[in-house]
């Protein structure tokens, strides 16, 4: 257990250590070339459960096809959900353009700088909050997310776990008494390449660590150890029976209609449960889809934050475009329907 006094005096150490080190060793990444509030909240949105490699190309596309805040509060929602395809957590970006909306009703249609502001802007937590105005605005906020409450946790051996509010409140007050006047965006990006790079989950690179020498968790040997988190509650697992509907070419999606998981996208036909070839056949029947043949059955396991699906998909080719369902070519589905991961892996094999 440490003294508040030595805690106090890891905190104000950060930026000293830190800032020369980010200078130097700082990744070239798309969203650091800009202070552009836009810019830099849709990336940080993008970042949110979804690795830098994959974000680089959705970045560059969504901001060619959307370069001002004014073009994402006017964009057509079938649009916008294409541009978001296989990024997952499709309320993102639905938020994204509330937000939009709102800036330009509320804000004339420029980004605020109020941090009170910003924060009440739909989809905007305290994170993201913080990165904005500290990066582009050069307010001493500090954006604490996972990979923060790690490294803090390891420098000052602390064993709350990271996961409860208090731990985070607690960081992120004593980050803000230490944030440099004038390079605030530089100490925010700094502490999260920290985390991206050397403070690594697993396997944290402490040899080449810019605050080895203050950090008490590499001198004690409890690195392996931190940071503390509180045991997850196990996924639910859910069975499903997709259909991956074929006539004259064309295939057949649908327009989820259920509340919460991916609502209002568009999907392959599906239905909860796993049925035998037999019984989808006939539940193809039911769809007034007159199943002619079933070409393939494959088995595919899709992974949510709280939920895993399990699914078994069925080829059938069919006689009838059943009316219930949009029947649309492979080109279609490709440049014009968004089709979440969960139903895009029927269409790989
Ligand atoms: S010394 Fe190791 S554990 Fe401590 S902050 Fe650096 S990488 Fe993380």
């Amino acid at each position: 257990m440490h003294t508040k006094k030595e805690i106090q005096n890891q905190y104000k150490a950060l930026p000293a250590l830190l800032l020369p080190w980010y200078r130097k060793n700082a990744r070239d990444l798309p969203w650091r070339r800009t202070k552009e509030p836009y810019r830099v909240w849709v990336s940080e949105i993008m970042l949110q459960q979804t690795r830098v490699e994959a974000v680089r190309g959705y970045y560059a596309r969504f901001l060619t096809a959307l370069p001002r805040i004014n073009n994402l509060a006017e964009a057509d929602e079938e649009h916008l959900l294409k541009l978001w395809e296989g990024l997952g957590y499709y309320s993102r970006v639905r938020n994204l353009q509330k937000a939009a909306k709102t800036v330009m009703e509320q804000h004339g249609g420029v980004f605020p700088s109020n941090y009170g502001d910003v924060r009440a802007l739909t989809g905007i937590g305290d994170y993201t909050a913080g990165a904005i105005c500290s990066i582009c605005f050069e307010q001493p906020r500090a954006a604490v997310d996972g990979n923060v409450l790690r490294i803090m946790a390891r420098i000052t051996e602390d064993f709350s776990p990271i996961d409860l509010a208090d731990t985070k409140k607690k960081v992120a007050a004593a980050l803000e008494e230490v944030y440099p006047a004038g390079e605030c965006g530089a100490f925010t990006q700094s502490l999260m390449e920290l985390g991206a790079c050397v403070c690594t989950p697993r396997s944290p690179k402490c040899g080449e660590c810019p605050v080895k020498e203050i950090c008490f968790a590499r001198k004690a040997g409890t690195v392996e150890k931190l940071p503390v988190k509180l045991p997850k509650k196990p996924k639910r697992e859910e069975k499903r029976t997709v259909f991956l509907l074929e006539c004259d070419g064309k295939y057949a999606v649908c327009k989820r209609t259920e509340k919460g998981l991916l609502s209002g996208l568009w999907q392959l036909p599906n239905v909860t449960g796993e049925k035998t070839p037999d019984e989808a056949l006939k539940t193809v029947d039911s769809f007034g889809a007159k199943p002619l043949e079933l070409q393939k059955e494959v088995h595919k396991t899709h992974i949510f934050t709280h939920i895993v699906w399990d699914m078994v998909g069925y080829h059938i080719l069919c006689g009838v475009k059943a009316k219930n369902f949009t029947w649309v070519s492979r080109e279609e589905l490709q440049t014009t329907y968004a089709l979440p991961t969960a139903f895009r892996i029927f269409l790989e094999d």
